[in-house]
Protein backbone atom coordinates (compact mmCIF):
# COMPACT_ATOMS: atom_id res chain seq x y z
CA UNK A 1 0.00 0.00 0.00
CA UNK A 2 1.60 3.13 -1.27
CA UNK A 3 0.85 6.23 1.31
CA UNK A 4 2.63 8.94 -0.07
CA UNK A 5 0.38 10.43 -3.40
CA UNK A 6 2.21 10.24 -6.56
CA UNK A 7 2.77 13.63 -8.22
CA UNK A 8 -0.18 13.37 -10.32
CA UNK A 9 -2.48 13.06 -7.66
CA UNK A 10 -0.87 15.81 -5.76
CA UNK A 11 -1.61 17.88 -9.16
CA UNK A 12 -5.24 16.43 -9.13
CA UNK A 13 -5.64 17.62 -4.90
CA UNK A 14 -4.47 21.07 -6.36
CA UNK A 15 -7.25 20.55 -9.07
CA UNK A 16 -9.95 19.95 -6.62
CA UNK A 17 -8.44 22.57 -3.97
CA UNK A 18 -8.55 24.74 -6.73
CA UNK A 19 -12.11 24.18 -7.81
CA UNK A 20 -13.78 24.17 -4.15
CA UNK A 21 -11.96 27.43 -3.69
CA UNK A 22 -13.91 29.21 -7.04
CA UNK A 23 -17.16 27.39 -6.47
CA UNK A 24 -18.01 26.82 -3.34
CA UNK A 25 -19.32 30.33 -2.35
CA UNK A 26 -19.58 31.48 1.50
CA UNK A 27 -23.43 30.91 1.01
CA UNK A 28 -23.34 27.23 0.03
CA UNK A 29 -20.48 26.66 2.63
CA UNK A 30 -22.32 28.64 5.37
CA UNK A 31 -25.92 26.65 4.85
CA UNK A 32 -23.93 23.56 4.82
CA UNK A 33 -22.02 24.41 8.16
CA UNK A 34 -25.60 24.91 10.14
CA UNK A 35 -26.96 21.78 8.88
CA UNK A 36 -26.95 18.94 11.55
CA UNK A 37 -28.78 16.23 9.81
CA UNK A 38 -26.99 13.97 7.18
CA UNK A 39 -28.59 15.79 4.25
CA UNK A 40 -28.17 19.64 3.67
CA UNK A 41 -30.84 21.35 3.22
CA UNK A 42 -32.86 20.43 -0.45
CA UNK A 43 -32.02 24.01 -2.22
CA UNK A 44 -28.49 24.45 -0.93
CA UNK A 45 -27.97 20.74 -1.93
CA UNK A 46 -29.55 20.88 -5.46
CA UNK A 47 -26.80 24.35 -5.92
CA UNK A 48 -23.73 22.45 -5.14
CA UNK A 49 -24.79 19.00 -6.91
CA UNK A 50 -26.29 21.17 -10.06
CA UNK A 51 -22.27 22.89 -9.80
CA UNK A 52 -20.36 19.59 -9.34
CA UNK A 53 -22.79 17.95 -12.17
CA UNK A 54 -21.65 21.06 -14.43
CA UNK A 55 -17.28 19.98 -14.29
CA UNK A 56 -18.68 16.13 -14.14
CA UNK A 57 -17.83 15.51 -10.46
CA UNK A 58 -21.21 15.13 -9.02
CA UNK A 59 -21.59 11.17 -9.63
CA UNK A 60 -17.63 11.33 -9.15
CA UNK A 61 -17.63 7.41 -8.55
CA UNK A 62 -18.72 6.39 -11.59
CA UNK A 63 -16.42 5.43 -14.08
CA UNK A 64 -15.80 7.31 -17.76
CA UNK A 65 -18.03 4.56 -19.32
CA UNK A 66 -21.61 5.32 -16.83
CA UNK A 67 -21.03 9.47 -17.72
CA UNK A 68 -18.61 9.94 -14.54
CA UNK A 69 -15.26 11.28 -14.30
CA UNK A 70 -13.68 7.85 -13.81
CA UNK A 71 -11.23 8.80 -10.80
CA UNK A 72 -9.14 6.24 -9.52
CA UNK A 73 -9.84 4.95 -5.98
CA UNK A 74 -7.19 7.25 -4.59
CA UNK A 75 -8.81 10.62 -6.66
CA UNK A 76 -11.89 9.34 -4.84
CA UNK A 77 -10.39 9.53 -1.67
CA UNK A 78 -8.62 12.99 -2.35
CA UNK A 79 -11.98 14.34 -3.14
CA UNK A 80 -13.70 13.31 -0.37
CA UNK A 81 -10.90 14.33 2.11
CA UNK A 82 -10.85 17.71 0.39
CA UNK A 83 -14.82 18.10 0.13
CA UNK A 84 -15.15 17.75 4.16
CA UNK A 85 -12.04 19.58 4.69
CA UNK A 86 -13.90 22.65 2.39
CA UNK A 87 -17.09 21.70 4.00
CA UNK A 88 -19.33 21.26 0.72
CA UNK A 89 -23.11 20.36 1.64
CA UNK A 90 -24.29 16.60 2.47
CA UNK A 91 -25.43 15.60 -0.66
CA UNK A 92 -28.81 13.12 -1.33
CA UNK A 93 -26.39 10.46 -2.72
CA UNK A 94 -28.96 7.85 -3.47
CA UNK A 95 -29.07 8.31 -7.26
CA UNK A 96 -25.08 8.30 -8.04
CA UNK A 97 -24.01 6.56 -4.99
CA UNK A 98 -26.88 3.94 -5.12
CA UNK A 99 -29.48 3.26 -7.40
CA UNK A 100 -27.02 4.36 -10.31
CA UNK A 101 -24.41 1.31 -10.28
CA UNK A 102 -27.54 -1.18 -9.74
CA UNK A 103 -29.30 0.78 -12.86
CA UNK A 104 -25.51 -0.07 -14.60
CA UNK A 105 -25.64 -3.59 -13.28
CA UNK A 106 -28.75 -4.86 -13.61
CA UNK A 107 -30.91 -2.46 -15.76
CA UNK A 108 -31.95 -2.74 -19.59
CA UNK A 109 -30.80 -0.57 -22.18
CA UNK A 110 -33.27 1.91 -21.56
CA UNK A 111 -33.29 2.03 -17.87
CA UNK A 112 -29.88 3.27 -18.32
CA UNK A 113 -29.87 5.27 -21.31
CA UNK A 114 -32.64 7.14 -19.34
CA UNK A 115 -31.63 7.41 -15.94
CA UNK A 116 -27.76 7.22 -15.58
CA UNK A 117 -27.74 11.07 -17.28
CA UNK A 118 -30.23 12.38 -15.23
CA UNK A 119 -28.85 10.96 -12.43
CA UNK A 120 -25.17 12.71 -13.42
CA UNK A 121 -26.73 15.68 -14.16
CA UNK A 122 -28.88 16.03 -11.26
CA UNK A 123 -31.83 16.23 -12.98
CA UNK A 124 -33.88 13.69 -10.87
CA UNK A 125 -33.39 12.89 -7.00
CA UNK A 126 -33.77 9.55 -5.76
CA UNK A 127 -34.76 7.92 -2.42
CA UNK A 128 -34.62 4.12 -1.22
CA UNK A 129 -37.43 2.14 -0.37
CA UNK A 130 -36.54 -0.95 1.90
CA UNK A 131 -37.66 -0.40 5.11
CA UNK A 132 -41.34 -1.17 6.53
CA UNK A 133 -42.38 -1.09 9.90
CA UNK A 134 -42.04 -4.78 10.42
CA UNK A 135 -38.76 -4.80 8.39
CA UNK A 136 -35.64 -3.42 9.22
CA UNK A 137 -33.07 -5.20 10.24
CA UNK A 138 -35.05 -8.31 8.52
CA UNK A 139 -35.32 -6.52 5.78
CA UNK A 140 -36.33 -9.90 3.79
CA UNK A 141 -39.84 -10.03 6.04
CA UNK A 142 -40.95 -6.98 3.75
CA UNK A 143 -44.61 -6.88 2.72
CA UNK A 144 -45.07 -4.62 0.27
CA UNK A 145 -46.99 -5.83 -2.70
CA UNK A 146 -46.62 -5.95 -6.21
CA UNK A 147 -49.12 -7.87 -8.19
CA UNK A 148 -49.10 -8.53 -11.73
CA UNK A 149 -52.00 -7.39 -13.87
CA UNK A 150 -50.77 -7.02 -17.42
CA UNK A 151 -47.97 -5.22 -18.00
CA UNK A 152 -47.98 -3.49 -14.89
CA UNK A 153 -48.18 -3.67 -11.11
CA UNK A 154 -49.91 -2.73 -8.69
CA UNK A 155 -48.11 -1.73 -5.46
CA UNK A 156 -49.99 -1.60 -2.01
CA UNK A 157 -48.15 -1.41 1.59
CA UNK A 158 -46.16 1.23 3.07
CA UNK A 159 -42.44 1.86 3.46
CA UNK A 160 -40.82 3.76 6.65
CA UNK A 161 -37.79 5.98 7.74
CA UNK A 162 -37.46 6.64 3.64
CA UNK A 163 -34.76 9.71 3.49
CA UNK A 164 -35.67 12.26 1.26
CA UNK A 165 -39.25 11.35 0.05
CA UNK A 166 -40.24 14.71 0.46
CA UNK A 167 -38.84 15.96 -2.18
CA UNK A 168 -37.43 12.86 -4.56
CA UNK A 169 -38.64 12.34 -7.89
CA UNK A 170 -38.35 8.78 -7.84
CA UNK A 171 -38.06 5.86 -5.24
CA UNK A 172 -36.10 2.37 -6.00
CA UNK A 173 -38.21 0.28 -3.77
CA UNK A 174 -38.11 -3.64 -2.83
CA UNK A 175 -41.52 -4.98 -3.13
CA UNK A 176 -43.40 -8.59 -2.90
CA UNK A 177 -43.84 -10.57 -6.18
CA UNK A 178 -43.66 -13.48 -4.74
CA UNK A 179 -44.99 -15.40 -1.42
CA UNK A 180 -43.50 -18.46 -2.27
CA UNK A 181 -40.44 -20.28 -1.04
CA UNK A 182 -38.12 -19.03 1.27
CA UNK A 183 -38.95 -14.81 2.39
CA UNK A 184 -35.22 -13.71 0.31
CA UNK A 185 -37.50 -14.93 -2.83
CA UNK A 186 -40.22 -13.56 -4.17
CA UNK A 187 -38.74 -9.89 -3.72
CA UNK A 188 -38.43 -7.60 -6.76
CA UNK A 189 -36.42 -4.77 -7.29
CA UNK A 190 -38.49 -1.44 -9.13
CA UNK A 191 -38.37 1.96 -9.82
CA UNK A 192 -41.24 3.97 -8.58
CA UNK A 193 -41.97 7.98 -9.94
CA UNK A 194 -42.87 9.52 -7.16
CA UNK A 195 -45.88 11.44 -8.61
CA UNK A 196 -47.75 7.90 -9.46
CA UNK A 197 -51.23 8.75 -8.23
CA UNK A 198 -52.10 6.77 -5.23
CA UNK A 199 -48.65 7.73 -3.30
CA UNK A 200 -48.64 9.66 0.09
CA UNK A 201 -45.90 10.34 2.12
CA UNK A 202 -46.33 11.44 5.55
CA UNK A 203 -43.78 13.38 7.90
CA UNK A 204 -41.33 12.33 10.53
CA UNK A 205 -39.36 14.75 12.46
CA UNK A 206 -36.12 13.51 14.11
CA UNK A 207 -35.66 14.47 17.61
CA UNK A 208 -32.99 17.20 16.76
CA UNK A 209 -36.32 19.12 14.97
CA UNK A 210 -34.97 17.91 10.88
CA UNK A 211 -37.20 17.02 8.59
CA UNK A 212 -35.48 13.98 6.38
CA UNK A 213 -37.23 10.83 7.49
CA UNK A 214 -41.03 9.74 6.11
CA UNK A 215 -43.40 7.34 6.10
CA UNK A 216 -44.30 6.72 2.53
CA UNK A 217 -48.29 4.53 1.74
CA UNK A 218 -48.30 3.10 -1.38
CA UNK A 219 -52.54 2.53 -2.20
CA UNK A 220 -53.14 0.96 -5.73
CA UNK A 221 -50.00 2.35 -7.28
CA UNK A 222 -49.79 1.24 -10.60
CA UNK A 223 -46.48 1.29 -12.52
CA UNK A 224 -45.33 -0.71 -15.67
CA UNK A 225 -43.23 -3.86 -15.54
CA UNK A 226 -40.46 -2.11 -17.53
CA UNK A 227 -39.31 -0.13 -13.80
CA UNK A 228 -38.36 -3.54 -13.05
CA UNK A 229 -34.47 -3.80 -12.32
CA UNK A 230 -33.00 -7.46 -13.04
CA UNK A 231 -35.70 -10.65 -13.19
CA UNK A 232 -38.73 -10.62 -11.18
CA UNK A 233 -38.37 -12.48 -7.65
CA UNK A 234 -34.71 -11.60 -7.65
CA UNK A 235 -34.49 -8.84 -5.80
CA UNK A 236 -33.04 -9.65 -2.77
CA UNK A 237 -29.45 -10.37 -4.81
CA UNK A 238 -29.71 -6.89 -6.29
CA UNK A 239 -30.40 -5.02 -3.03
CA UNK A 240 -27.46 -7.17 -0.86
CA UNK A 241 -25.24 -5.66 -4.28
CA UNK A 242 -26.28 -2.36 -3.16
CA UNK A 243 -26.32 -3.09 0.19
CA UNK A 244 -22.49 -3.72 0.43
CA UNK A 245 -21.78 -0.29 -1.07
CA UNK A 246 -24.17 1.37 0.47
CA UNK A 247 -21.56 0.48 3.35
CA UNK A 248 -18.62 -0.03 2.09
CA UNK A 249 -17.46 2.32 -1.07
CA UNK A 250 -17.97 5.22 1.43
CA UNK A 251 -15.05 6.80 2.95
CA UNK A 252 -15.97 7.32 6.45
CA UNK A 253 -12.58 9.32 7.88
CA UNK A 254 -12.36 12.74 6.05
CA UNK A 255 -15.53 13.76 7.46
CA UNK A 256 -14.36 12.09 10.53
CA UNK A 257 -11.28 14.27 10.57
CA UNK A 258 -12.98 17.44 9.45
CA UNK A 259 -15.56 16.87 12.96
CA UNK A 260 -12.50 16.59 14.83
CA UNK A 261 -10.38 19.46 13.48
CA UNK A 262 -14.35 21.18 14.62
CA UNK A 263 -13.97 19.60 18.26
CA UNK A 264 -10.18 21.36 18.47
CA UNK A 265 -11.45 24.89 17.01
CA UNK A 266 -14.57 24.96 19.52
CA UNK A 267 -12.09 23.52 22.31
CA UNK A 268 -9.41 25.96 21.72
CA UNK A 269 -12.08 28.97 22.11
CA UNK A 270 -14.05 27.89 24.67
CA UNK A 271 -12.89 29.15 28.12
CA UNK A 272 -12.89 27.14 31.24
CA UNK A 273 -13.49 29.29 33.82
CA UNK A 274 -9.74 29.09 34.95
CA UNK A 275 -8.13 31.60 32.94
CA UNK A 276 -7.13 28.70 30.29
CA UNK A 277 -9.29 26.99 27.16
CA UNK A 278 -10.71 24.13 26.89
CA UNK A 279 -8.04 21.96 24.77
CA UNK A 280 -5.38 22.81 27.44
CA UNK A 281 -7.64 20.96 30.00
CA UNK A 282 -5.70 17.50 30.04
CA UNK A 283 -8.70 15.77 30.99
CA UNK A 284 -10.47 16.87 27.93
CA UNK A 285 -7.60 16.76 25.78
CA UNK A 286 -6.82 12.77 26.45
CA UNK A 287 -10.22 12.07 25.31
CA UNK A 288 -9.85 14.50 21.99
CA UNK A 289 -6.64 12.05 21.96
CA UNK A 290 -8.10 9.06 21.96
CA UNK A 291 -10.84 9.87 19.17
CA UNK A 292 -7.92 11.30 17.08
CA UNK A 293 -5.76 7.80 17.45
CA UNK A 294 -9.47 6.27 16.63
CA UNK A 295 -9.97 8.36 13.63
CA UNK A 296 -6.20 7.58 12.73
CA UNK A 297 -6.87 3.41 12.88
CA UNK A 298 -10.02 3.63 10.85
CA UNK A 299 -8.24 5.50 8.00
CA UNK A 300 -5.39 3.30 7.68
CA UNK A 301 -8.16 0.15 7.61
CA UNK A 302 -9.80 2.54 5.27
CA UNK A 303 -6.94 2.73 3.11
CA UNK A 304 -6.10 -0.72 3.16
CA UNK A 305 -9.77 -1.66 1.75
CA UNK A 306 -9.66 1.05 -0.85
CA UNK A 307 -6.11 -0.55 -1.72
CA UNK A 308 -7.83 -3.95 -2.31
CA UNK A 309 -10.74 -2.46 -4.08
CA UNK A 310 -8.23 -0.50 -6.69
CA UNK A 311 -7.22 -3.95 -7.59
CA UNK A 312 -10.78 -4.35 -8.74
CA UNK A 313 -13.60 -6.69 -6.46
CA UNK A 314 -16.20 -5.33 -4.51
CA UNK A 315 -15.97 -4.55 -0.52
CA UNK A 316 -17.65 -7.43 0.65
CA UNK A 317 -17.75 -7.86 4.57
CA UNK A 318 -14.77 -5.40 4.81
CA UNK A 319 -17.85 -2.72 3.90
CA UNK A 320 -19.36 -3.92 7.72
CA UNK A 321 -16.21 -2.53 9.74
CA UNK A 322 -15.97 0.73 7.47
CA UNK A 323 -19.69 1.05 8.25
CA UNK A 324 -19.12 -0.21 12.32
CA UNK A 325 -15.72 1.93 12.90
CA UNK A 326 -17.25 5.13 11.04
CA UNK A 327 -20.48 5.58 12.58
CA UNK A 328 -19.50 4.86 15.66
CA UNK A 329 -16.81 7.19 15.67
CA UNK A 330 -19.04 10.10 14.41
CA UNK A 331 -21.22 9.58 17.72
CA UNK A 332 -18.30 9.86 19.76
CA UNK A 333 -16.82 13.30 18.45
CA UNK A 334 -20.70 14.65 18.23
CA UNK A 335 -20.90 13.95 21.95
CA UNK A 336 -17.51 15.40 22.46
CA UNK A 337 -18.23 18.51 20.52
CA UNK A 338 -21.98 18.82 22.93
CA UNK A 339 -19.86 18.56 25.58
CA UNK A 340 -17.06 21.23 24.33
CA UNK A 341 -19.64 24.06 24.02
CA UNK A 342 -20.78 23.47 27.63
CA UNK A 343 -23.77 25.43 28.76
CA UNK A 344 -24.36 27.35 25.22
CA UNK A 345 -25.78 23.30 24.25
CA UNK A 346 -28.58 24.10 26.18
CA UNK A 347 -30.92 26.17 24.20
CA UNK A 348 -33.11 23.94 21.12
CA UNK A 349 -33.52 25.96 18.80
CA UNK A 350 -33.66 24.20 15.21
CA UNK A 351 -34.80 27.38 13.46
CA UNK A 352 -31.76 28.53 13.54
CA UNK A 353 -30.22 26.32 10.96
CA UNK A 354 -32.60 26.82 8.94
CA UNK A 355 -30.87 29.09 6.30
CA UNK A 356 -32.43 32.67 5.90
CA UNK A 357 -34.37 32.33 9.01
CA UNK A 358 -33.07 35.44 10.91
CA UNK A 359 -33.74 34.07 14.93
CA UNK A 360 -30.42 34.37 16.54
CA UNK A 361 -28.62 32.15 18.01
CA UNK A 362 -28.28 32.87 21.68
CA UNK A 363 -24.62 31.81 22.29
CA UNK A 364 -21.68 32.02 20.63
CA UNK A 365 -21.25 30.49 16.67
CA UNK A 366 -19.16 27.29 17.70
CA UNK A 367 -22.20 26.13 19.71
CA UNK A 368 -24.95 26.16 17.02
CA UNK A 369 -25.21 22.51 15.27
CA UNK A 370 -23.88 21.04 18.61
CA UNK A 371 -26.75 19.83 20.71
CA UNK A 372 -28.85 18.89 17.32
CA UNK A 373 -25.96 17.24 15.42
CA UNK A 374 -25.12 14.76 18.97
CA UNK A 375 -29.17 14.67 19.05
CA UNK A 376 -29.15 13.55 14.76
CA UNK A 377 -26.24 10.90 15.17
CA UNK A 378 -27.81 8.87 17.43
CA UNK A 379 -29.12 7.31 13.75
CA UNK A 380 -25.69 6.63 12.61
CA UNK A 381 -25.42 3.39 13.98
CA UNK A 382 -29.19 2.01 13.29
CA UNK A 383 -29.42 3.49 9.60
CA UNK A 384 -27.64 1.68 6.53
CA UNK A 385 -27.82 -1.67 8.97
CA UNK A 386 -27.24 -1.38 12.80
CA UNK A 387 -24.09 -1.81 14.71
CA UNK A 388 -25.52 -4.92 16.17
CA UNK A 389 -25.80 -6.77 12.62
CA UNK A 390 -22.58 -5.33 11.23
CA UNK A 391 -21.01 -6.75 14.73
CA UNK A 392 -22.65 -10.24 13.27
CA UNK A 393 -21.61 -9.88 9.64
CA UNK A 394 -18.16 -9.22 11.27
CA UNK A 395 -17.97 -12.12 13.36
CA UNK A 396 -19.73 -15.04 11.14
CA UNK A 397 -18.00 -13.65 7.65
CA UNK A 398 -14.31 -12.04 8.51
CA UNK A 399 -13.55 -13.68 11.82
CA UNK A 400 -15.18 -17.42 11.00
CA UNK A 401 -17.31 -17.26 14.43
C1 LIG B 1 -31.87 8.36 10.02
C2 LIG B 1 -32.33 7.12 9.32
C3 LIG B 1 -32.45 7.12 7.94
C4 LIG B 1 -32.92 6.00 7.29
N1 LIG B 1 -33.12 6.05 5.94
C5 LIG B 1 -33.67 4.99 5.31
C6 LIG B 1 -34.01 5.09 3.93
O1 LIG B 1 -33.80 6.11 3.28
N2 LIG B 1 -34.58 4.02 3.36
C7 LIG B 1 -34.82 2.85 4.03
O2 LIG B 1 -35.32 1.91 3.43
N3 LIG B 1 -34.54 2.74 5.35
C8 LIG B 1 -33.97 3.79 6.00
N4 LIG B 1 -33.69 3.70 7.33
C9 LIG B 1 -34.06 2.49 8.06
C10 LIG B 1 -32.90 1.67 8.56
O3 LIG B 1 -32.28 0.97 7.54
C11 LIG B 1 -33.46 0.78 9.67
O4 LIG B 1 -33.87 1.60 10.72
C12 LIG B 1 -32.45 -0.22 10.15
O5 LIG B 1 -32.21 -1.19 9.18
C13 LIG B 1 -32.92 -0.90 11.45
O6 LIG B 1 -34.20 -1.42 11.30
P1 LIG B 1 -35.37 -1.11 12.34
O7 LIG B 1 -35.43 0.35 12.54
O8 LIG B 1 -36.59 -1.81 11.86
O9 LIG B 1 -34.89 -1.74 13.69
P2 LIG B 1 -34.93 -3.30 14.09
O10 LIG B 1 -34.44 -4.10 12.95
O11 LIG B 1 -36.27 -3.62 14.63
O12 LIG B 1 -33.86 -3.34 15.22
C14 LIG B 1 -34.14 -2.91 16.57
C15 LIG B 1 -32.92 -3.22 17.42
O13 LIG B 1 -32.69 -4.64 17.44
C16 LIG B 1 -31.38 -4.93 16.99
N5 LIG B 1 -31.39 -6.15 16.17
C17 LIG B 1 -32.25 -6.43 15.17
N6 LIG B 1 -31.92 -7.62 14.62
C18 LIG B 1 -30.84 -8.10 15.29
C19 LIG B 1 -30.05 -9.27 15.17
N7 LIG B 1 -30.31 -10.19 14.25
N8 LIG B 1 -29.02 -9.41 16.04
C20 LIG B 1 -28.73 -8.46 16.97
N9 LIG B 1 -29.48 -7.32 17.12
C21 LIG B 1 -30.50 -7.15 16.30
C22 LIG B 1 -30.97 -3.76 16.15
O14 LIG B 1 -29.55 -3.61 16.12
C23 LIG B 1 -31.63 -2.60 16.88
O15 LIG B 1 -30.84 -2.20 17.97
C24 LIG B 1 -33.22 4.82 8.02
C25 LIG B 1 -33.07 4.81 9.41
C26 LIG B 1 -32.65 5.94 10.06
C27 LIG B 1 -32.53 5.91 11.56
Amino acid sequence: MQLELSQEHKDFQQEVRDFLATHLTDEIRQNSAIQASVRTDVDTATKWSKILAKKGWLAYTWPKSMGGPGFDITQRYIFESECALAGTPQLNNMGFRMVGPIIEKYGTKEQKDYHLPRIAQHEDTWCQGYSEPGAGSDLASLQTKAVSDGDDYVINGTKIWTTGAHYADHCFCLVRTSSAGKKQQGISFVLIDMKTPGITVDPIIMISGDHELNQVFFDDVRIPKSNRVGPENEGWTVAKYHLEFERGAIAYTPSLKAALENVKEIASKEPTGTGEYLINDNGFNKRLRDLEIRVMSAEYTERRFMSALSRGGNPGANASISKLMGSELNQEISELRMEAVGYHALPFLPETRIPGNNTAFPGPERARTATAKYLNNRATTIYAGSSEVQRTVVSKQILGL
